[in-house]
C-alpha cells in the first residue's frame, strides 16, 4: 500500500482515483469543487484536503487530471500548489491532456526528472472500467517506478522517452481521430442520404478495411442522432490547439485537422460543445437539411 494523492475529480479524475482506492492505497483527493471531493470520499473512503499542496504533502505520488495548460500551471505551481507539498522524493504524474511546453516547463521547475506525463486515451468509459491506454514520457526510472500504479487503471502503459513525448504522442493520437470521425460522418451521411440501411452498411463494412475504434463504437449513437455522452468537442478543439502549435514550432502542416477544427467549431455554434466528437455527423445533417429548405 502506497500513500497517493489524486487532483481533479472530473469525469476521468473520479473513477481514476477510486481505483487507486480500491487496490487498497491511501488516497488523499482534492477538488476545486468540493462537493465531488466529499462524494468522491463518501464512495471510498480515503481523505479530502482543502489545497493540492496538502494533497501532496506525505503522499509518494502525486497524480493529476484537470482541463489545460492553465489549470495544471495553477494546481501545480499555484499559491496552494502541488509544489509546495511535494516531498523530496515523491513522484508528480500528470494525466491531462496538455502541451508538451508546459510539460518540459514543470518538469524543470520540479527539478528535472520527478515529472511523467502521462496523458491517457480511452474516455470516460476507459477510465471507469478501468481500460485506459496511457503514453508516458519522462525519466527512465521514475517512470518505471510509477507504472504499476497506473496499471490500476490502464490497460496499456507504454513508455515514449523523454518529457514531453507522452504529450507528442497523445497529439498523434487526437490528429489520427479527428480526420477519421470525418470521414466516418460523411460515410454515415451518404449512406442515409441515399436511402440505404445505415446499421446493414456498417455491418457490412465493418470488418473489412474501413473499420475502426470510432466505426465500431460510435456508429450505433451516430445512426441514432445521440451525443451526449463521450469525448466532449471542447475538449477536442483544445487538444487540436495544442496539435497546432505544436506544428508551428515544427514548421509542419496539418491540413485535415485545421479544417475538421473548423467543422467542430461549427458544432460548437450549434450548441453542441459537450456533445461527443462523433457529432461531426449532426453538423453535416444540419448543414444539408438547410441546404434544402
Ligand atoms: P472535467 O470533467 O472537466 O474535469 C476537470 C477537472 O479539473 C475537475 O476536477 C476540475 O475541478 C479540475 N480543474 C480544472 N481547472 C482547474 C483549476 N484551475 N484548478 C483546480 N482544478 C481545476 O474533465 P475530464 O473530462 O475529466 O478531462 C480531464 C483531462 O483529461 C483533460 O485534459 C482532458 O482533455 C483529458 N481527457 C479527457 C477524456 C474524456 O473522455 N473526458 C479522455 C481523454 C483525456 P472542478 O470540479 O472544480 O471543475
Amino acid at each position: 500500500m502506497s500513500r497517493l494523492a489524486f487532483i481533479g475529480l472530473g469525469t476521468m479524475g473520479y473513477p481514476m482515483a477510486g481505483h487507486l482506492a480500491r487496490h487498497g492505497h491511501d488516497v488523499t483527493v482534492y477538488n476545486r469543487t468540493a462537493a465531488k471531493a466529499d462524494a468522491w470520499r463518501r464512495e471510498y473512503g480515503g481523505r479530502a484536503v482543502a489545497t493540492p499542496a496538502q494533497a501532496a504533502a506525505g503522499a509518494e505520488f502525486v497524480f493529476t487530471c484537470v482541463g489545460n495548460d492553465q489549470d495544471l500551471r495553477d494546481v501545480v505551481l499555484g499559491k496552494d500548489g502541488i509544489v509546495h507539498g511535494l516531498e523530496k522524493n515523491a513522484v508528480l504524474v500528470d494525466h491531462s491532456t496538455v502541451s508538451a511546453e508546459v510539460s518540459r516547463d514543470i518538469a524543470a521547475q520540479l527539478g528535472g526528472t520527478r515529472f511523467i506525463d502521462a496523458p491517457v486515451s480511452g474516455g470516460q468509459q476507459g477510465a471507469i472500467n478501468g481500460q485506459l491506454t496511457i503514453m508516458c514520457g519522462g525519466d527512465a526510472e521514475i517512470f518505471a517506478r510509477s507504472e504499476s500504479v497506473m496499471r490500476h487503471y490502464a490497460k496499456a502503459v507504454t513508455y515514449m522517452g523523454p518529457t514531453g513525448n507522452g504529450q507528442l504522442t497523445k497529439m498523434v493520437n487526437q490528429i489520427c481521430v479527428a480526420g477519421l470521425v470525418q470521414a466516418l460522418s460523411e460515410g454515415l451521411h451518404l449512406a442515409m442520404a441515399a436511402g440505404l440501411d445505415a446499421q446493414r452498411v456498417i455491418d457490412a463494412i465493418s470488418q473489412g478495411a474501413a473499420s475502426s475504434w470510432q466505426m465500431v463504437n460510435r456508429h450505433k449513437t451516430m445512426i441514432a442522432g445521440e451525443y451526449e455522452h463521450g469525448f466532449a468537442v471542447d475538449w477536442m478543439r483544445k487538444d487540436l490547439a495544442i496539435c497546432q502549435d505544436e506544428a508551428r514550432r515544427l514548421g509542419i502542416e496539418l491540413p485535415v485537422a485545421a479544417l475538421v477544427d473548423t467543422f467542430y467549431a461549427d458544432v460548437q455554434a450549434m450548441g453542441g460543445g459537450r456533445w461527443d466528437t462523433s457529432s461531426l455527423l449532426a453538423r453535416l445533417q444540419a448543414h444539408d437539411d438547410l441546404k434544402s429548405n
